[in-house]
C-alpha cells in the first residue's frame, strides 16, 4: 500500500526551456486548474530570469515556484551564480539541488551538495535534493552505493528538525529525458534504500516525514502507476511539465483512467 500520510507532491522542472510569455501562460493555466490545491502540492521550477514574473502570477494560489539551482554563499565574487536569498527575494519558495544535469553536464561535485541544501533551508527555501545513478552505475550493480554516497553529501548538514522542509527526488540519470522510465520495481527498491538510509541517519520520524519523489520520463500514461509504488510520494517531471496538456493530467494522476 502506498503511504499517503505524506502529501503527494508533483513538481515540474522547466529547465532552460520556454520563453517568458509561455512561462506566464502555463502558470496561469495551471493556477486556474489547480483551484485550492486539494490533497496535493504542486510546484514549478522556472528559469531564474522569469521567477519574479512567474511568482507574481502564481500569487494567491497554493502553487509553489522554485529555482533550478543556487550557490551556497550569500554574496561574493561568484560571477554568474545566484544566492538562495536572491531567489527568496523574487518570491521563489523552493529550489532544486543536485539535479543530474548540474552534476553531469556542469560537473558539480558531491562536496557542494550539503552546503547548498543547508543554505536553502537557512534562507527559507524548500529544497528538493536530487539523487540518481547513471546507466553504467546501474549495470555495475552500484546503484545503492551511488545513492548512499549522494545522500551522505546532501544530508551532511541536515538535522532531524529539517525533515518537514526537505524533499528527495530519485532520478535515475538514464531515465531523464530519454523516454526510458524505471519500472515500478526499480523505483520501489531505490526509494526503499533512500528511506532506510534517512532512517539510519536522522531517525524514523524524519524518514517517515521526508517525501521522496520519482523523476525520469514521467508522462500522463505512467504517472498513476508510478504513484502507486510504495514509498513514491510524488513526481519530478521535466519534458512533460512544459505543456498544460501533459502536465495537468500528471497533476491529476488519480482523476483519470490509465489507458
Ligand atoms: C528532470 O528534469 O528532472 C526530468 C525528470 O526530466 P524528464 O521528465 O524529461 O525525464
Amino acid at each position: 500500500m502506498t503511504n499517503r500520510s505524506r502529501k503527494p507532491y508533483i513538481a515540474g522542472n522547466w529547465k532552460m526551456n520556454l520563453d517568458r510569455a509561455k512561462c506566464l501562460d502555463l502558470i496561469k493555466t495551471i493556477k486556474g486548474r489547480l483551484g485550492d490545491g486539494g490533497d496535493r502540492e504542486v510546484a514549478v521550477f522556472a528559469p531564474a530570469i522569469y521567477l519574479a514574473d512567474v511568482t507574481a502570477v502564481a500569487q494567491g494560489s497554493p502553487l509553489g515556484v522554485g529555482g533550478q539551482n543556487i550557490w551556497y554563499e550569500d554574496n561574493g565574487a561568484f560571477t554568474g551564480e545566484l544566492a538562495a536569498r536572491m531567489l527568496r527575494e523574487v518570491g521563489a519558495d523552493r529550489v532544486l539541488v543536485g539535479h543530474s544535469e548540474r552534476r553531469h553536464v556542469f560537473k558539480e561535485p558531491d562536496e557542494w551538495m550539503g552546503r547548498k541544501v543547508r543554505i536553502a533551508l537557512d534562507r527559507d527555501l524548500l529544497p528538493i535534493y536530487c539523487v540518481g545513478e547513471t546507466l553504467d552505475e546501474r549495470k555495475a550493480n552500484r546503484t545503492d552505493r551511488v545513492l548512499k554516497r549522494q545522500l551522505e553529501s546532501g544530508f551532511d548538514k541536515v538535522r532531524p528538525e529539517d525533515a518537514h522542509r526537505l524533499t528527495v527526488a530519485y532520478e535515475p540519470v538514464w531515465a531523464i529525458g530519454t523516454g526510458e522510465t524505471a519500472t515500478p520495481e526499480m523505483a520501489g527498491l531505490a526509494h526503499k534504500t533512500i528511506r532506510k538510509w534517512i532512517a539510519q541517519r536522522l531517525g524514523d520520524t524524519a524518514a517517515n516525514t521526508i517525501r521522496i519523489l520519482y523523476g525520469g520520463s514521467v508522462k500522463p500514461d505512467n504517472a498513476r502507476e508510478l504513484m502507486a509504488v510504495d514509498g513514491v510520494d510524488g513526481l519530478l517531471v521535466g519534458g512533460a511539465s512544459m505543456q498544460a496538456d501533459t502536465f495537468i493530467p500528471i497533476i491529476e494522476y488519480d482523476l483519470r483512467q490509465t489507458p
